[in-house]
């Protein structure tokens, strides 16, 4: 809750222009503490790529979400200008509410502004109202049920619909709403949203920010018509898809210094980080060429279907392709792409010119150009970035379709800079960093997918720099500072020296996680986490502990066995394990037994086929079943440990008699060899396990929680399957309460947590699990040198304080959402 005082009110002010008012409410917001001056700039900057106008007379400006570092608390003022000032053409504004916001605090006032929003009586009086206390009352009022613009009491909902969860760490605000608003719009079907006891009109942008919407929040989204199932189907893969907002999660990794040059810029909006210097590469695209008409309008119908699968096919590879390198949220771009595909009225407009002789190409081109030059003419910049994607995905079937490609040119083969009119999401995606060491485009704007695709690719970038980059010629040096967003065609010696030494300065910053990397992780209230490796072969012993790894927290085995006709026999066991042992030189290595089954087939086993693999004999079920494989690998361990630190640690336990029955393998194994006891453990990744908690930890000596496995059982979600990656997320908050119950049992009866799952390695899974009291966390080995520098830039007592929070969370992403 804000609170709004007379200090956040400036009352008959006077702006010459909309710069001058968005200063003056910045000044107010500086004043009052609640952010740096720096932000006004980036206030300045949002009014280039999305509007702030909210409409009669009331504009909300606000800053961009990378900089919101620069915010110390949230709050929010408010400047009235009784004789206005021109927002944009045609938009005069009285109240500007200025917006800095760390989190999502302020929706509840934006919600109160959009109640009034429709009250002209109101906005007259409060735009020339001599009493702040008034501009007090309206926006901190609760919310009242809306009149008018479609916000409702709930009274009946309609029969259809799903429950989503909005995400985003700040909500339903102008922007994303901007966009389901859009989308909403292509369908044909009444559509609401309900949120708590208030339904919104889901074509209505003012009606859906009333409803205030915070991240993580759970709305129900429901369609009458025609098209209801369809328009439900899009609008969740919308939501899903983060409703544009994936740019501004992404944290750009900042020069710390801003650049100075002699040399005169081209300049253009920052989109992605970074310095490159080299020649430059003028990308043309292709002319497409085809002829426009066709004698048989069947067959040309069965090619335009073709090509349109053909492209759903390329695009599903796409979205695959980049989800590997760059995550689910980057790769949406492409579910988006495929979805303009299933759009039928695109396909009908095309089909049914057809009929006029013309060829299948002609027709589609027609209908897509059509399409998107509408999208233009609405002057929004979020539009607009639709009518590109949609031109992306037109020229993707329309390049099926076609005769020949002329003048298409192909990159070059050694470092370059490339410039273009534009990039699509598909141009960027298959860009090779180590080719491309950076781009610059005419047109575009920095929150393009193809500008986010940059950002997690690591290619400095900058977009919007006009028709002149155009005009220089191929091999042209240049540098290109992403962070200003200029570009230098033919810079000074001296311009490519400042440019050389601060290239060597963001190297250095990234060297000094990897210098600090043999540095334990002490906290800055002196807790400390082991931070361990998890490997799967004898050679990357060696590379964890170089890595910075202080030991292995988990040797999956079951490596050992793969790729090969024969299981590895006892001695070849050996020889890996003591390699491993004598690189480690001291530091423990954790050897989990044979966790094969599940999504790890050994196909010389000959095991039979089972309808639920992930339930069936796999882990240590198997290997209680065969003693052939489990005593060979009992042994070698325990010779192992005759001469390096070894645990042991048994995979996917689900009942006391399995662990006990193994236990006593191993004991029978070890008197067998005459060698020394080791410390025993057991995974956690079975929710039964989770829950005998308190008996399990009397029979180990530590617990190792395995979370990929964890969380399929636990949301009863395939850790493997496609359709559910974004949803088996680990940072459940059932899954969160399961490490905690884990940890809670395990510290009662004084045995210690590790955590080998692929949470460990994501630094905000870190945080909260060093809040929740785990000791060690097993990850990949090129992640150690950054969870180590993450957790050291931390108190525990602040990672504490974001585990509870996380354990109080609804779901995945409101925990995610935590700052
Ligand atoms: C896990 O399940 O979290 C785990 C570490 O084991 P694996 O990924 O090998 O199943
Ligand atoms: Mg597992």
């Amino acid at each position: 809750m804000i609170n709004l005082t007379k200090n956040n009110i400036k009352i008959r002010a006077a702006a010459t222009n909309k710069a001058d008012a968005i200063s003056q409410v910045g000044q107010l917001l500086v004043e009052n503490g609640n952010m740096q001056p720096g932000y006004i700039t980036s206030m300045m900057e949002r009014e280039k790529v999305a509007h702030t106008y909210l409409g009669n007379g009331i504009a909300i400006p606000h800053g961009l979400p990378k900089d919101r570092d620069l915010i110390l608390e949230t709050g929010i003022s408010v400047v009235q200008i009784p004789q206005g000032v021109e927002w944009n053409p045609g938009e005069q504004v009285y109240l500007v509410v200025g917006i800095a916001a760390k989190s999502d605090e302020h929706l509840e006032i934006l919600s109160n502004l959009t109640h009034v929003l429709d009250d002209e009586p109101t906005l007259k009086r409060l735009a020339q109202t001599t009493n702040p206390d008034d501009i007090i009352a309206c926006l901190t009022n609760q919310s009242t049920n809306g009149n008018g613009h479609g916000v409702e009491a709930i009274s009946s909902d309609f029969a259809n619909g799903i429950d989503v969860v909005i995400p985003g760490t700040v909500g339903l605000h102008a922007r994303p709403a901007t966009v389901l608003v859009n989308a909403a719009k292509a369908f044909e079907s009444d559509i609401q949203i309900r949120y708590g006891n208030q339904t919104a009109n889901a074509k209505s942008l003012v009606s859906l920010l009333k409803l205030g919407v915070a991240g993580g929040q759970t709305v129900r989204l429901m369609a009458q018509g025609r098209d209801e199932a369809a328009a439900l189907a899009s609008l969740q893969r919308e939501i899903e898809a983060g409703l544009g907002e994936e740019a501004e999660e992404t944290t750009p990794i900042a020069l710390g210094h801003s650049l100075t040059f002699e040399s005169s810029a081209i300049p253009g909006i920052a989109a992605s980080p970074g310095l490159a210097i080299a020649p430059i590469f003028q990308l043309k695209r292709g002319k497409i060429v085809f002829e426009a008409t066709a004698v048989d309008p069947q067959a040309e119908e069965t090619r335009l279907r073709q090509a349109v699968e053909t492209a759903k096919v390329q695009l599903q590879e796409l979205y695959d392709d980049v989800k590997s390198r760059s995550g689910t949220g980057k790769a949406a771009i492409f579910l988006a792409h495929q979805e303009f595909l299933n759009d039928p009225e695109l396909l009908t407009e095309a089909i049914a010119q057809l009929q006029d002789k013309r060829s299948a190409a002609w027709v589609w081109q027609q209908a897509y150009e059509q399409r998107a030059h509408g999208l233009e003419q609405l002057h929004d910049p979020l539009l607009a970035g639709r009518a590109s994607d949609l031109r992306d995905v037109g020229r993707r079937v329309l390049r099926l379709l076609a005769d020949r490609v002329e003048d298409e040119s192909s990159l070059p083969k050694s470092p370059t800079i490339l410039i273009a009119e534009d990039l699509t999401p598909s141009d960027t995606a298959g860009l090779d960093p180590t080719l491309i060491l950076g781009f610059c485009t005419a047109y575009g704007g920095p929150t393009s997918h193809s500008a986010i695709i940059a950002r997690s690719l690591g290619i400095p970038a900058i977009v919007g720099a006009g028709p002149a980059v155009l005009n220089l010629s191929n091999s042209t040096r240049c540098i290109l500072d992403g962070e200003s967003g200029n570009l230098y065609p033919n810079p000074t010696q001296a311009d490519l020296e400042v440019a050389r030494t601060a290239q060597q300065d963001l190297q250095a910053l990234r060297e000094t996680e990897q210098l600090a990397r043999f540095q334990p992780a002490i906290m800055t209230d002196g807790h400390r986490v082991e931070v361990v490796a998890n490997i799967g072969a004898a050679a990357e012993a060696e590379q964890a502990v170089n890595a910075g790894a202080e030991g292995v927290g988990l040797l999956r085995t079951e490596f050992l066995f793969l790729q090969r006709s024969h299981p590895p026999s006892e001695d070849e066991q050996f020889a890996a394990y003591s390699r491993m042992t004598k690189a480690l030189n001291g530091l423990p290595l954790i050897v989990r037994t044979l966790d094969i089954g599940g999504d790890k087939a050994v196909p010389y086993l000959n095991l039979p086929a089972e309808d639920n693999p992930f339930l069936g004999v796999r882990g240590i079920r198997l290997c209680l079943q065969r003693p052939d494989l489990f005593r060979p690998q009992l042994r070698a361990i325990y010779r192992t440990a005759q001469m390096g630190a070894v645990k042991i640690m048994f995979p996917m336990i689900a009942t006391l008699e399995e662990l006990q029955a193994a236990k006593a393998m191993a004991e029978e194994t070890r008197l067998e060899i005459g060698a020394p006891v080791v410390e025993i453990g057991m995974m956690i990744e079975v929710p039964s396990a989770v829950l005998m908690a308190e008996e399990f930890a009397q029979e180990v000596d530590f617990f190792s929680i395995g979370t990929n496995d964890l969380t399929q059982y636990v949301l009863a979600m395939d850790r493997g399957h496609p359709a559910l990656a974004k949803q088996a997320d680990g940072l459940h908050p059932a899954v969160l309460r399961m490490i905690d119950h884990t940890v809670k049992a395990a510290s009662a009866a004084g045995k210690w947590v590790g955590v080998c799952g692929g949470m460990a390695g994501d630094p905000k899974g870190a945080a909260i699990l060093a809040g929740l009291g785990v000791h060690e966390l097993s990850i990949s080995i090129p992640s150690v040198a950054a969870v180590k520098a993450k957790l050291r830039s931390l108190s525990h007592a602040q990672t504490q304080d974001l585990a509870t929070r996380a354990l109080k969370c609804r779901n995945a992403q409101a925990v995610r959402a935590l700052t």
